[in-house]
């Protein structure tokens, strides 16, 4: 059992959402914090929606829901967050709004606090540099989208976090109902170093005319036994977080492989981002 009780969630869009969600489904206490309220409030609908979803099928009591949903609090400042026991940034896939963040939370949360990362690619090391000697308690911890249903998290230690705060992330990770792996701080870990230039190609696959959208995904199922194609996976990431992170992967390995294909550019550009924005490389219902 985790010694958390409360834990702050800084970015309450789809990946910050499921971590407060998740927490509170685990008994913790869950502050979502963002800057923009209309965010929060979509995390508050989601949340009820989740969790009435599931007592509609019968896999939680409707009391536990009630109890879940009365464990999270939203407020748009960090300040009122400050007595959490854990903190976890999951803001935009931004260098410069992550350091400005974590410069916050040094400021803001107690000093035996955990300042854990929920970026994709970013090096952990780079935004540990933010709060100097503060960087013992920077770690990574990658949830992955859908967070209360997927069960990886991928931790990752910056070159000063300590043995402590890994051990700690650990322990969470597991009271949460999650699977920790260690990676090393290389951007994009693991998970999008080999994820994201497969996601790349199937954008050039559709450029060039190899396929249309819906046969490169049907192939990839079919063939490779993925559960969705690679570009309805992009859609649900975001078309946006795909591109910023295939950003930071060509500047920091210096490849430019990693380069995002233009038709992913152009349709970021269009303001088509996927499921969050009704349309990416397909159409989505209004939800
Ligand atoms: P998102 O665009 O859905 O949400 C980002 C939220 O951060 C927005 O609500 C925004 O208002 C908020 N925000 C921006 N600046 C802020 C600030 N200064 N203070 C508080 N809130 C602020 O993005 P997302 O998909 O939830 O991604 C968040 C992070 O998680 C990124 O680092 C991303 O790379 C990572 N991630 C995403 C996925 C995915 O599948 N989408 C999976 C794993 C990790």
């Amino acid at each position: 059992m985790s010694t958390v009780r409360s834990i702050a969630v800084i970015g309450a869009g789809t990946m910050g959402s499921g971590i407060a969600l998740t927490a509170a489904q685990a008994g913790i206490s869950a502050i979502q914090v963002d800057v923009s309220s209309a965010a929060l409030d979509k995390a508050k609908a989601g949340h009820a929606k989740s969790l009435a979803r599931l007592v509609e099928k019968g896999k939680l009591q409707a009391a536990d829901a009630d109890a879940a949903r009365a464990r999270v609090t939203y407020v748009t400042e960090m300040a009122q967050a400050k007595d959490a026991d854990w903190v976890v940034e999951a803001a935009t896939e931004n260098v410069d709004v992550k350091k400005a963040i974590f410069r916050a939370m040094q400021a803001a949360f107690r000093g035996d606090a955990v300042l854990a990362t929920n970026t994709s690619s970013i090096s952990i090391t780079d935004l540990a540099s933010a709060v100097g000697v503060d960087a013992p308690r920077v770690i990574g911890m990658h949830f992955f989208n859908p967070v209360p249903i997927m069960k990886l998290v991928e931790v990752i230690r910056g070159i000063a976090t300590s043995d402590d705060t890994t051990a700690r992330t650990i322990e969470l990770a597991k009271a949460m109902g999650k699977t920790p792996v260690i990676a090393n701080d290389r951007a994009g870990f693991v998970s999008n170093r080999v994820l994201m230039p497969m996601i790349n190609e199937a954008f050039y696959a559709w450029m060039e005319g190899v396929a249309q959208p819906a046969d490169i995904d049907q192939i990839m199922q079919l063939g490779c036994n993925f559960p969705m194609g690679p570009l309805r996976l992009a859609d649900f990431i975001g078309l946006d977080v795909c591109h910023d992170i295939m950003m930071v992967l060509t500047r920091e390995l210096g490849n430019p492989k990693f380069f995002p294909c233009p038709l992913l550019r152009q349709l970021v550009q269009a303001g088509r981002l996927g499921d969050k924005s009704g349309r990416g490389v397909f159409e989505y219902p209004a939800k």
